[in-house]
Formats: C-alpha cells, sequence, structure tokens
C-alpha cells in the first residue's frame, strides 16, 4: 500500500498528513510518500516528513503506483493525470460544488471518498473534519473579534476606573458556537447563547453563559435529525427575529455560526437590527460561505455597516494551520486504520458499511453515491 499526500494549492494552509500520521501508517506496512513542501503551510519540514519514514518528492514521484491519495481539499483532477487505477482519494471534496470535478475522477478511475460526508455516528466521531474544523473556527472567530474590537473583554478594576465586561451573543450553538461560548467566557466576557435546538439549552448553561430562547413557539425538539437543524417555521422566524432585536442592541460581539445542511444560511440579522448595535461592536459571521447569516456580510472581507465591523470568516481553521493539520490527518488516519485489513496490508472499504456508503463517492469508473447519481 502507497499513501501518498498532496501539497495543497492556493490559499490552502494546511496538509492531510502529519509525521505522526505517517508513522501509523507505516507502522502497518504502509510506505508514505509526500509531495515536496506539501507541510510548509502548517510549519511541518520535509525532512520531518522523512524523519517520520516517508519519502518527499515531485507530484509526479508520490503518484506513481499510489493507492490511496491524501488530500485537504479536492485537487484538480488534471493535476493528478497518470494516478492508478482504482486509488482512493480522501480528504474534503466538496461534493455539491465540484459535481464536474468528482466526474472528472470518476472517469480517472479513482474511488474518491468525501470525509465531509461522514455520517454523525459514534463510531465515526474521530473521523469527523467537521468537527475537528469547526472547533478551531469557534475559537478563532473569538479571538479575530477581540483583535478588532477595540475594547477588552474582562472586567478589570484599576485604579484608574472599571473596565466593564465584553457582552457576546453566539448564535448557533453546534460545534463551532460552543467552542465559541468557552472561548469568548475564557477571556473574561459575558456570555449569551441561542440555537434552534432545544437540546443546546443545557449545553450553553454547563459552560456557563446565558440561554435566550424563542418562548411559547416551538423550534426544533432535541438534537434533530443527524444532530443538524432544518428550515423552522415563519411563525418560528418571526419570533426569533423578535427576541433578537430585544437582546442585540446591548451586545457588543456577536458571532454567527447557524447552519441548515443543503440549504443557504438563515438570515438571523437584519440590516434594521444592526442599526440598533452600539457603533464600535463586531460581528463574526462564520456562514459567510453559505449566504451568511447577517444582512451585508461578504465572504472573505470585513464589511462597515452603521458602524459595526461585519467579518465575513472563510475556512478559519486555515489560519490555525498547524493544529488544524494535526486534526485533520488524524480524522483521516482514523478513517484509513479503522478499515485496515492486516492481511491485504490495506484498508477494506465494504460496500454495506454505513460511513463506506456516505462517504464513496465513485467507484469503478461510475459515480455511485445516492446524492450525486441523481443529478447525473
Ligand atoms: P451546523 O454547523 O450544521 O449548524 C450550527 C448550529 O446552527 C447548529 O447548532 C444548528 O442547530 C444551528 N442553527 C441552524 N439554524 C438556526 C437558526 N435559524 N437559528 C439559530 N441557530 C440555528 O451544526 P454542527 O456544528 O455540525 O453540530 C450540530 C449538532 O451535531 C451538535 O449537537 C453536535 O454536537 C452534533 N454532532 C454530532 C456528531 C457525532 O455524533 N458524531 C459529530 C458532530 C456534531
Amino acid at each position: 500500500m502507497k499513501i501518498a499526500v498532496l501539497k495543497e494549492g492556493g490559499a490552502e494552509t494546511r496538509v492531510a498528513a502529519i509525521p505522526e500520521t505517517v508513522k501509523k501508517f507505516i507502522g502497518l506496512g504502509a510506505s508514505v510518500a509526500v509531495e515536496r513542501g506539501a507541510g510548509a503551510g502548517a510549519s511541518i519540514s520535509d525532512s520531518e516528513f522523512e524523519e517520520a519514514g516517508a519519502s518527499t518528492g515531485t507530484r509526479a514521484d508520490i503518484l506513481k503506483d499510489a493507492d490511496a491519495i491524501l488530500c485537504v481539499l479536492g485537487p484538480d483532477p488534471a493535476s493528478f493525470n497518470g494516478a492508478k487505477k482504482g486509488a482512493l482519494l480522501v480528504g474534503a471534496l466538496d461534493p455539491v460544488k465540484r459535481g464536474a470535478d468528482i466526474a472528472a475522477y470518476a472517469a480517472q478511475g479513482l474511488e474518491a471518498l468525501a470525509m465531509e460526508w461522514m455520517p454523525r455516528i459514534t463510531r465515526a466521531q474521530s473521523m469527523d473534519i467537521l468537527s475537528s474544523q469547526s472547533n478551531l473556527a469557534g475559537y478563532k472567530a473569538v479571538v479575530d473579534a477581540a483583535a478588532t474590537y477595540g475594547r477588552a473583554f474582562p472586567m478589570m478594576m484599576t485604579a484608574a476606573g472599571t473596565i466593564s465586561p465584553t457582552k457576546v451573543f453566539v448564535m448557533g450553538v453546534g460545534v463551532a458556537g460552543l467552542q465559541a461560548i468557552a472561548t469568548a467566557r475564557r477571556l473574561g466576557a459575558q456570555v449569551s447563547a441561542t440555537d434552534v435546538r432545544s437540546a443546546t439549552k443545557e449545553q450553553i448553561q454547563s459552560l456557563g453563559a446565558k440561554p435566550i430562547f424563542v418562548e411559547g413557539v416551538t423550534g426544533i425538539e432535541g438534537e434533530g435529525t443527524g444532530g443538524y437543524a432544518s428550515e423552522t417555521t415563519a411563525e418560528y422566524q418571526a419570533a426569533q427575529s423578535e427576541l433578537v432585536s430585544g437582546h442585540i442592541a446591548k451586545q457588543d460581539i456577536v458571532i454567527t455560526t447557524a447552519l441548515i445542511p443543503g440549504r443557504p444560511a438563515p438570515r438571523l440579522i437584519s440590516d434594521a437590527q444592526l442599526a440598533t448595535m452600539r457603533p464600535g461592536s463586531v460581528i463574526v459571521d462564520l456562514a459567510a460561505e453559505a449566504g451568511g447569516n447577517v444582512e451585508g456580510c461578504v465572504a472573505g472581507e470585513t464589511a462597515a455597516k452603521h458602524g459595526v465591523a461585519i467579518i465575513g470568516a472563510v475556512q478559519l481553521a486555515r489560519t490555525l494551520a498547524a493544529d488544524a493539520s494535526a486534526l485533520f490527518a488524524r480524522n483521516l488516519a482514523n478513517f484509513l486504520l479503522a478499515f485496515w485489513d492486516k492481511d491485504q496490508g490495506a484498508p477494506v472499504l465494504p460496500d454495506d458499511d454505513e460511513i463506506v456508503a456516505a462517504i464513496r463517492l465513485t467507484k469503478g469508473g461510475k459515480i455511485v453515491h445516492e446524492r450525486l447519481a441523481a443529478t447525473q
């Protein structure tokens, strides 16, 4: 089994393997070939990969005879002509937006595995790239907000007078939101949070934050399907908007993280609500790439509206490249190791396994995933 690790292109800083996971693969009898410079963005040198037992080389060198190709983002199919038929391609392949590229992987004979479609079952928790990267994004959103905000977070009683604590409101309490609450609390802020899923109320309280919930209109009872939210009723949306209007004018920092799988991000803050906030307030919108939770949010930019800075956060985990790579690389290794067959010296991916069925996009020259097959 030869495992190739790609150097990412563009703005990507992360890498899909780290020396620790390289050693694990080698311990199982595999060989690992890392594209030269692949770890540079995450401060891992070629020599560190070599010390772990990997070879390093050009893309052509590493792809030659590779049985599995590890990547962070799905690479341009044209960039690996000559890859072996049947080779696994494992990473965040973004199948919904990259349909043409997925079809090209199929035509190349690759077995593409989209790690972001990992099912939310206990067995797959250690393989879940969405969780590992969202957790870091939630942390970084608060750190970025603090860096932009012109005041201190904690209450400070000094000889020159008292500084009052910053008020932080977190909207959407999934993986990123929970870490945002915890981070803002560590920095000494007064934190409140909201979600449509009633199960989050206790989680908010257990982190020492105040839950702000719509009363009288039912949102989503419990966890929601697969842990995810769905769209709420018009009645709920109206009640939520009223609740936000009453609360937001008193907030200094708002972190929004609300997402609905397969749908544009729900709009949680209108321009009129923004106008009620104090100038100098900061919003970080982690849903920017899905259309944004905040009116006027621009993905990848900081917009100024009514004196409020709206940071349209994009791939924040990328800005913590070393940690994000370590967690991402372990997610990939945990997946491959869970299916490793000692006799064959390679992972064996059964068709009827729940994880395999959820993430396998292509096989034997065809698109095999039902969500994609329907669009062909
Ligand atoms: P997500 O990124 O899909 O959404 C972020 C949050 O936004 C969610 O909490 C969602 O309920 C909330 N939201 C959606 N619409 C909203 C609205 N209109 N107003 C306010 N909030 C809104 O969610 P996520 O981070 O992927 O996590 C969702 C859940 O799945 C969590 O409970 C998490 O613990 C769970 N989870 C389970 C596993 C597992 O069991 N393997 C793995 C990861 C996450």
